[in-house]
């Protein structure tokens, strides 16, 4: 056939874009007008012998969507498929003829891009709406505010197809954007733990854009922030390709924004996205709302610590799901009644404000007030040690204050522990130390403040110190010029334990204080009692440089002397060699003060390892204690002897300085010591520490002598 006789047997389709080709050999015999038209053909020489799958589709092979096989004759078959070549939508009816003696498929075809279009733009607008009713419904019905929005963003996030849907809300005050919501596609890991607390500055771009545009939709993340290409990755960690997002506004100011990445689908649409940033505010409204009551129900206005309410919430929890490990803390104000009575309510305020600003200083959470003057801290799954530092450091601090009078009561255990009865002991130390005050208060008069590590102040309490005495001979008459307070402790069977054995480890515990100013007070009551019988004695105590490193401790000193009615000359602070450790002004300050106050000072243990004879020349020292080492090589060591006579020349010299030597053992030693023309004697030769009554029958025995 030629193609004027192709041509007019169309003739009733001309206007339309059809063709003719053989089924068998899928060869083009012709094309309308109006499909070389389309296929961009200038003559019938260009298709002629082509085959239609090359033409048409630009394949090598039939197309895999051929219809040739389920054509018949004189039935028409239609058909939608999208053309790739032509990038458009073809709407095709085909049907079988002979045409000239060949079997050929006739084919007519409608471009329907423009109404797929149309129709999809309606699918989607009915989807969207459709979508917006699910969320607002989300949002109505789901009663815990968080599950609704995280199924809000799932629902945004699937209309989108996209990896993440999430939102990002301002903390305006502290200048930080913080990831507060995500959803995550099935594989998709979550982002938003890395995405805290990140500088307002870093997404400056991303509001700029929201300030000029509205929402907006990256297709190409480096490219449209390509001028702050960091600030987007701090954002958005993983490789995005591209984003929309729209902000979240309030009252005209932008809080935050609600976006997905890599959208898959209807990422033309940002209505969606508009119209769910602003039900999200809404939401987002009334979540800071209710986390606002929330936080007014459970916390103390006072102190911002958690209320009793939410005290006695978190023991539930704690029962039905026990820590591994619990350390409790009690703490109680003391005289907080006398407090408010005697200074009024705001400084008892004040006072409250303080314990609790410090608890949060040296504690981190679960910090409860359960009452006026009670407080709680629950320590969970924390080891031993931090624990006892943590109360260690508190202790401290509270210490430190002076406003902060408190006791304290705290007990570690592990092994899932049982909360009520450790809740009762921690509060039974907590009374003990509290008892221990107002024993203290009511011996002393003192009302200063006694807070104290509650294992010392129980073995106070229960006596278990005991001060021996060690007598100090004249050595030139051997007459008692005093005696050496040295304490011991009582163990649980009444067995004494030497004080190198629990000395350094209350000092590294900071508790020695209590044992130091506890061995004075025996003294001096001792001291009181022997002056009213007419013995004049001067004791040495010692005091460790931890304690004496104390703000106001020659106060304190001082105040025990004068509750006694004792006067200071009748006490020798004895500080050991190593104070020369502490800070030298401070060291000089407190001699000086020692001083002034009536003390003697004696320089303890001088010449044992770590001799400095830079500190006898900085300081004024009454007597200089020569240690036992020196004195044990005295009769054999002939470099022990020239230290030992220089030592004791050097204290002559010094005005006002006495010398004295420990560890006598022998009468060679006393001998050489004589010799030397050292003042006074110490040590087992004369006589071992004694307890109160042997020191006393001591005593009386020499009084008969002399
Ligand atoms: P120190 O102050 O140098 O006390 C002298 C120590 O030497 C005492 O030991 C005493 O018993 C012992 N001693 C005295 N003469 C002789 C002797 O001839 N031979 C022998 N072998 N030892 C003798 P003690 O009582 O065990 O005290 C040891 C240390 O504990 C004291 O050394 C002192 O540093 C400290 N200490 C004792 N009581 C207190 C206290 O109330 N507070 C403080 N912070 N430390 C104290
Ligand atoms: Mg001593
Ligand atoms: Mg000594």
């Amino acid at each position: 056939m030629t193609y004027e006789q192709y041509d007019a047997l169309l003739m009733e389709y001309s206007g339309f874009i059809c063709y003719i080709s053989d089924v068998s050999t899928f060869e083009i015999l012709h094309l309308t007008k109006a499909a070389m038209d389309l296929y961009g053909l200038k003559s019938p020489s260009e298709y002629t012998g082509q085959k239609c799958y090359r033409l048409f589709h630009g394949l090598d092979a039939p197309c895999p969507f051929c219809s040739n096989s389920s054509l018949r004759c004189g039935e028409n078959h239609c058909q939608e498929y999208y053309n790739e070549k032509l990038e458009r939508w073809m709407s095709v009816t085909n049907t079988l003829r002979h045409i000239g003696g060949r079997l050929c498929r006739l084919e007519i075809t409608h471009d329907i891009t423009k109404q797929r279009e149309q129709l999809s733009q309606l699918s989607e607008q009915l989807t969207m709406e459709s979508v917006l009713i699910k969320c607002v419904r989300i949002l109505a019905r789901e009663r815990d505010m968080n599950t609704a929005i995280n199924h809000f963003l799932e629902t945004i996030g699937r209309f989108y197809d996209a990896r993440r849907a999430y939102i990002f809300e301002f903390d305006g005050d502290a200048q930080v954007i913080n990831n507060t919501f995500e959803w995550c596609a099935e594989n998709i890991s979550p982002d938003i733990e890395q995405l805290q607390n990140l500088p307002i500055s870093c997404i400056e771009d991303w509001i700029a854009k929201f300030k000029e545009s509205g929402e907006f939709f990256s297709a190409s993340l480096e490219e449209d922030f390509d001028s702050a290409p960091a600030d987007y990755r701090t954002l958005k960690l993983e490789g995005i390709q591209s984003l929309l997002a729209a902000p979240i506004i309030k009252d005209q100011e932008i809080t935050g924004f609600l976006g997905v990445d890599d959208p898959g689908a209807n990422s033309g649409n940002l209505t969606l996205l508009r119209a769910a940033s602003d039900f999200i505010m809404e939401e987002l409204e009334k979540r800071r709302l209710m986390n606002q009551l929330e936080y007014a129900s459970y916390t103390d206005i006072l102190t911002g610590l958690k209320n009793r309410n939410q005290y006695i919430r978190v023991l539930q929890e704690y029962s039905r799901k026990t820590p591994a490990t619990l350390g409790i803390i009690f703490i109680d104000i003391n005289g907080m009644k006398k407090i408010n009575d005697t200074y009024g309510h705001s400084y008892g305020d004040y006072v409250i404000t303080q314990v609790s600003s410090i608890m949060k200083d040296c504690l981190h959470d679960n910090l409860f007030r359960i009452g006026g003057d009670e407080f709680v801290a629950l320590c969970k799954d924390i080891d031993k040690e931090t624990f006892q530092n943590r109360v260690l450091k508190l202790r401290k601090e509270l210490e430190a204050h002076k406003d902060c009078d408190v006791s304290l009561g705290s007990i570690w255990r592990s092994g899932e522990p049982d909360i009520n009865s450790q809740l009762l002991q921690a509060d039974e130390l907590m009374y003990a130390e509290k008892q221990s005050y107002y024993h203290t208060i009511l011996n002393t008069g003192r009302t200063e403040r006694t807070g104290m590590a509650s294992e010392v102040l129980q073995e106070i309490i229960e006596d278990r110190f005991v001060v021996f005495y060690q007598p100090q001979f004249h050595i030139k008459n051997q007459e008692i010029i005093g005696a050496e307070a040295l304490v011991r402790k009582k163990d649980d069977n009444g067995e004494l334990i030497p004080p190198d054995r629990f000395i350094p480890y209350y000092e590294v515990e900071g508790v020695i204080r209590h044992v130091d100013l506890y061995v004075l007070e025996t003294v001096c009551r001792q001291l009181q009692r022997w002056l009213r019988q007419g013995i004049a004695l001067r004791i040495s105590v010692n005091f460790s440089r931890v304690t004496l490193m104390e703000p106001n401790i020659v106060q304190t000193i001082l105040d025990t002397c004068v509750h006694y009615h004792v006067s200071p000359a009748h006490i020798t602070v004895e500080v050991t060699e190593s104070i020369g450790k502490m800070d030298h002004a401070q060291l000089k300050l407190l001699v000086h003060d020692l001083t002034a106050a009536g003390f003697h000072i004696s320089l303890d243990d001088f010449g044992s390892k770590y001799s400095n004879l830079s500190i006898l020349t900085a300081l004024d020292f009454d007597v200089i204690k020569f240690d036992k080492t020196l004195v044990d090589e005295l009769e054999h060591n002939y470099k022990s002897q020239v230290v030992m006579q220089n030592s004791i020349h050097i204290c002559q010299d010094l005005e006002n300085t006495r010398s004295i030597a420990e560890g006598i053992e022998t009468r060679g030693q006393l001998d050489l010591l004589s010799d030397y023309a050292c003042d006074y004697g110490q040590g087992y030769y004369f006589s071992r520490p004694l307890s109160l009554e042997q020191f006393d029958a001591l005593l009386k025995e020499h009084a008969g002598k002399h």
